[in-house]
């Protein structure tokens, strides 16, 4: 077996709309990551046992382990949605290296959706330890009926010291929405940031929406060398 899996039981799920769960599971002894990183999980489903891999949405610091997902209605999916307290899943990390270096003070991110986890998990870990980085993180989603993790990171954006600057975007927004409209486009970015001010780009999120936040870090004219890019390959 990799050395790097454990079987952890399921604790708790919460759902953001008909779109999006959040999954927490028991967290092992001496189990650390960086945030950013993400994991492997492994269940049984109606096609057999599969593996896949997650962003860890949580902060080193919490006591548990969480995955954030979009319930797509696959067989891995809906074997997440079965899982009853104490069930045991296969949970393999931590993989990866989209890890913040911390010398770097300023981080913009673009993402779409669950594309928000490393972002989320990053700026969680920074504000929990009082961290001086600035953050800025463009968030887009479809609609308000699921804007995951919104509350909190509104709370980082509107608690005192101005480190946490949170920009939603809604394609859909409704009626009484008074945010950001359509889609993170340069012009959008360019009217909160100076794009070129010194801050490192992380893009993150499924191939379908990293190719139009390429296009918006080219028309940026951000250099490649202060983007990282995670692909959430797997989704269509
Ligand atoms: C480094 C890395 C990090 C990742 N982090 C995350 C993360 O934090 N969160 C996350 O959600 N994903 C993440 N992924 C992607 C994840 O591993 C899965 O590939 C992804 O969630 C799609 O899995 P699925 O079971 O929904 O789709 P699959 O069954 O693999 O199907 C692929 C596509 O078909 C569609 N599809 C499948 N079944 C149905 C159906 N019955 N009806 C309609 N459409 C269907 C799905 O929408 C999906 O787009 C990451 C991937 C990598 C490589």
């Amino acid at each position: 077996m990799d050395p790097l899996t454990h079987q952890v039981g399921f604790r708790d799920r919460e759902v953001c709309g008909a779109e999006l769960g959040v999954f927490r599971f028991e967290r092992p002894e001496g189990y650390s990551f960086r945030p950013g990183q993400f994991a492997s999980v492994t269940v049984a489903t109606r096609d057999g046992v599969q593996t896949k891999h997650f962003t860890h949405s949580q902060a080193p610091a919490d006591p548990y382990l969480e995955v954030t997902t979009r319930l797509t209605g696959s067989a891995f999916k809906d074997a997440l949605l079965a899982l009853r307290p104490g069930d045991v899943v296969g949970f393999t990390g931590p993989r990866g290296s989209l890890t913040l270096d911390p010398t770097v003070g300023k981080v913009a991110f673009l993402v779409g959706g669950v594309g928000v986890t490393p972002a989320r998990s990053i700026i969680r870990d920074a504000v929990g330890r009082g961290s001086r980085l600035l953050f800025v993180l463009f968030h887009g989603n479809k609609g308000p009926e699921c804007i995951p993790f919104q509350e909190e990171l509104d709370g980082y954006g509107r608690s005192g010291d101005g480190r946490v600057r949170v920009v939603h975007v809604l394609e859909r927004p409704g009626a009484g929405w008074n945010g950001e409209e359509g889609f993170i486009t340069a012009e959008l970015v360019r009217r909160h940031v100076d794009p070129l001010d010194g801050w490192r780009w992380l893009v993150a999120g499924p191939p379908a929406m990293l190719e139009p936040m390429k296009r918006v870090v080219a028309d940026l004219e951000i250099p490649p060398d202060r983007v990282a890019v995670e692909s959430f390959a797997g989704y269509e």
